[in-house]
């Protein structure tokens, strides 16, 4: 009989590409979630863990979003994560699970790398102040698992995922991350033909975006060995907020001008993940570029453009 896998934020943008992945890899996957459970309360969590009884939780589920979100509520972004964290680990021995996947994120990273950051660069330094509630929850929940590990004996494993986008995002200003706002803006002054659209920053940061589908596989794949050393995901190229702002200007056919709003946050100058341990252990790269991938996430958009945008 196949595992099962119960799999936190499994309704949510990256939660339920991780359950296609999941179920195309064989695995039963149970995707619990509000109103029946609220990740929230220590009873109601073991209640589901308990109810399931799965054999590997994958703990996808998170409040956050991007660097607007980062900066507004930073309490909100640590206390809720943490507490989710924690009353997962906790209900886990309790039902006799087996496996936490343990999906974490590269803000997590100190924000002074020099070049590609590896997997051995985790504790050698602070966080960016603009990601530390989030990073730092990341690196809470990397400490207690490695501690429900020797004392429970449960196996983790530690996907590091980058940048996400795809279809499903969050295209809200105050919660999106940078390839979905762009997206949103720019589709919009092509609709409405404005003559400009206005980017945060400076447009010099550079960042990794990874297709969420190819992000989704690398779990997928992760949790067919037993690795359980943190491990990158994610392409290792690094692309320029101005590039990514003219390449969905090409995808979504907008001809105007590109105008940096330097009042606003840059936020961390680099953030690209050395991607060497991905392929040795996986064996595979992520096959989506940056191009496909927009391409694929816009036509999506304008294709359910009215329920993206209501979306919270
Ligand atoms: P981060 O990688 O955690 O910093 O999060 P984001 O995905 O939000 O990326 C933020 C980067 O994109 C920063 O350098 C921002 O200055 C830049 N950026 C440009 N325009 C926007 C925008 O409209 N929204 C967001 N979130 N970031 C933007």
């Amino acid at each position: 009989m196949a595992d099962t896998v119960l799999l936190t934020g499994g309704r949510g943008f990256f939660g339920r590409r991780i359950a296609e992945a999941l179920t195309a890899n064989g695995y039963e996957v149970a995707t619990p979630g509000r109103p029946e459970f609220d990740l929230l309360d220590a009873g109601s969590v073991e209640r589901m863990v308990k109810q399931i009884k799965p054999h590997t939780v994958v703990h996808s589920a998170a409040y956050y979003g991007g660097l607007g979100i980062c900066v507004a509520e930073p309490a909100r972004i640590f206390h809720d994560n943490t507490l989710m964290c924690v009353n997962i680990l906790d209900a886990m021995p309790k039902a006799g699970v087996k496996r936490f996947v343990s999906v974490g994120s590269a803000c997590a990273y100190p924000g002074n790398v020099v070049g590609d950051m590896k997997e051995d660069d985790f504790w050698s330094g602070p966080l960016h102040p603009s990601v530390e509630a989030y990073g730092f929850m990341k690196k809470i929940q990397q400490v207690g698992a490695h501690a429900y590990a020797k004392q429970f004996k449960i196996e983790a494993q530690f996907p590091q995922i980058t940048n996400l986008y795809g279809e499903n995002d969050v295209f809200t200003e105050y919660r999106s991350h940078v390839v979905a706002a762009l997206i949103k803006r720019f589709a919009d002054a092509k609709l409405s033909g404005a003559k400009e659209v206005v980017c945060w920053g400076t447009g010099k940061p550079v960042r990794e975006f990874i297709y969420s589908g190819d992000a989704a596989e690398a779990i997928a794949r992760l949790m067919k060995t037993d690795y359980a050393e943190p491990l990158n995901v994610g392409t290792g190229i690094g692309t320029t907020i101005k590039e990514l702002s003219e390449l969905v200007a090409k995808h979504t056919g907008f001809a105007g001008k590109i105008v940096w709003d330097t009042s606003k946050p840059d936020g961390v100058m680099r953030k690209v993940l050395d991607v060497s341990r991905l392929k040795q252990v996986l064996n595979w790269t992520p096959p989506t570029s940056l191009d496909a991938g927009l391409a694929k996430t816009i036509t999506w958009y304008l294709a359910n453009k009215e329920t993206a945008d209501a979306r919270p």
